[in-house]
């Protein structure tokens, strides 16, 4: 089942699901209970396929330039099979979506889950301001 996941083609240490030796046992304690259903839940939220919304917003991404060479004559190249927009730089001939060589590439957690936990971070940054210039 896990041979036609859409990430198959990026294998990472994170890739199958952790079997235990409980896992089929009928009679789980409360703790084998508790991990089992943790190491899922970590599994679903590492593995969980990019959105619509958060495709059309990677998609709504001005592209001006190519972000291996800087060249700027690049063309609109179709789509990726997660349907993000695909481009073409003329000058280095690489192939590359909005994301490309920003911190947001190739992540397997969502980019909405990025956007929240800079909100946090920001937020927290200017509480921790705020704490030392009070006076
Ligand atoms: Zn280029």
């Amino acid at each position: 089942m896990s041979k036609s996941n859409h990430h198959s083609s990026l294998p990472h240490w994170g890739f199958f699901l952790r079997i235990l030796s409980w896992d089929k046992s009928k009679d789980k304690t409360d703790s084998q209970k508790l991990i089992s259903s943790t190491i899922h839940e970590w599994y679903d939220a590492k593995h969980r396929s990019v959105s619509k919304e958060e495709i059309k917003l990677i998609n709504s991404i001005k592209v001006k330039c190519c972000p291996i060479c800087g060249g700027t004559d690049i063309v609109s190249n179709g789509y990726y099979r997660n349907g993000t927009r695909r481009y073409l730089c003329r000058y280095c001939d690489t192939s590359f979506n909005p994301l490309t060589n920003t911190i947001f590439e190739d992540k397997k957690i969502p980019l909405s889950e990025w956007i929240e936990y800079l909100l946090h971070l920001f937020e927290f940054i200017n509480i921790f301001d705020n704490y030392f210039h009070t006076c």
